[in-house]
This record gives structure tokens, sequence and C-alpha cells, in this order.
């Protein structure tokens, strides 16, 4: 038998995403065979591999010990928050410094015969406390993969908004930087081409950019 569905679930496959459940409590098989029947559980648990992947901590690499404990020492109390709240606040994207946010893709099947009318709806997760960020991510002409934003906080000097394309299974490649305008507006055109699957994600960075992410990421589209 599987587990119902309820917003403990939803932490449990975020925690199970990241590897944060140990395999020897018998959680992860619960996990597993939820998320065979339950497609709401597979999109988180394909958010938060995405924006693990962006973090850096994809199996191959090592999570920061510092961010793992965290993360571990976290995760019992966020899961009984969760239960009592009825939160799906994930604890691994609770923003450490800057107040962060995810977009997440509205669920547009991809269609290659009609790319110029693909656009995503974008919100701020729960978790992204002080996020007043949403916007869209659309394809213009020539497949180029266009993000307008609004409602971007202001970063203090030497930080920029960064933006990232994530292909599927793949590591984040850098997107050109970018900076909020006074009011709060902000656009990127990606250097990439979209790829169904593959997430757009966006991070602060210092001026200039990094070539790879530095910080949780505060927005990720999923090009489903
Ligand atoms: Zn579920």
């Amino acid at each position: 038998m599987s587990a119902q569905h309820d917003d403990a679930m939803l932490d449990m496959v975020a925690a199970y995403a990241i590897g944060a459940i140990d395999a020897s409590t018998g959680e992860c098989a619960v996990v597993r065979a939820h998320l065979a029947q339950c497609a709401t559980c597979r999109e988180e648990f394909a958010v938060a591999r995405a924006a693990t992947a962006a973090l850096g901590l994809s199996a191959a690499q090592a999570p920061p010990a510092t961010l793992r404990d965290r993360i571990l020492v976290a995760l019992p109390a966020r899961l009984d928050q969760a239960q009592a709240r009825r939160s799906r606040a994930v604890p691994w994207l609770v923003p450490a410094a800057a107040a962060a946010a995810v977009i997440v893709a509205a669920g547009i099947w991809w269609n290659t015969q009609h790319q110029t009318a693909q656009s995503w709806a974008a919100s701020c997760v729960p978790s992204a406390a002080n996020c007043h960020a949403y916007g869209t991510v659309s394809v213009r002409g020539g497949g180029v993969l266009h993000v307008q934003l609004q409602g971007l906080a202001a970063l203090p000097a030497g930080k920029q908004y960064q933006a990232w394309m994530i292909p599927p299974g793949g590591a984040p490649k850098p997107e050109p930087v970018f900076s909020p305008d006074a009011n709060g507006g902000g656009t990127v055109d990606m250097q990439e081409a979209p790829v169904k699957g593959a997430i757009v994600a966006v991070t602060v960075e210092k001026s200039g950019g990094a070539t790879a992410p530095t910080t949780k990421p505060f927005l990720v589209a999923k090009l489903d």
C-alpha cells in the first residue's frame, strides 16, 4: 500500500530528492511507491531534483558539509511543521541570506510545432520569504527563450541576478546576468536553445556572474 498524498508527503519527496532520507528507515520505499501513483509529487520531485542540481547537490558531487548538516538538522522539525501547518515549504530552499523564489512552470506541454506560442507562468514558492517576483518564460522568434520578471528585489552593490539553463540530467550552464530596473522589472534572453524538460533558473551572484551557481536558485521554470 502507498501512503496517502498530503503536504508532509510533499516534504518527504523533497527530502528524498536530495538524498536526505535514511534508506534504512524504509521511508525511501514509501516515497517511491507514492511517486509511482501521484503526479503532484512527481512534479515536486522533478523541481526538487532540478533545484538540487542547481545547488551542486547532485549525487556526483557531494554537498557542502555545512549545507547538508543544516538540511538534516532542519528536516525533522520541518516535517513536524508540515503536519501542523499544512505548509509545503521545502527546507532546502529556505533562503540563507537573500530572499529566494522559485518560479514553477504552469505545465504547458512542449510542442515544437508551436514553439513561438509557448510560455510558462511564474510564481514564488511558499518557502521564499519576502518574495514578490513573478513573470513569464516564453519562446520568441528564432527559438530564443525570453525571461521577463516583475517584483524583483533590489540587490546590494556588487550583486546581480544570473540566469542558468539546466538541461535534463545536466549541470547548470551559465546565462547572462541582469539587474532589476527601478520598478523591479528584469529581462534576460537565454543563450541556450530551449529543450523539453530543461530548467531555467536564476540566482543572485556577484556582478558579472559566475561559471557555476554560488547561491540557491530563486527562479526555476521547467520547460515541460
Ligand atoms: Zn503525492
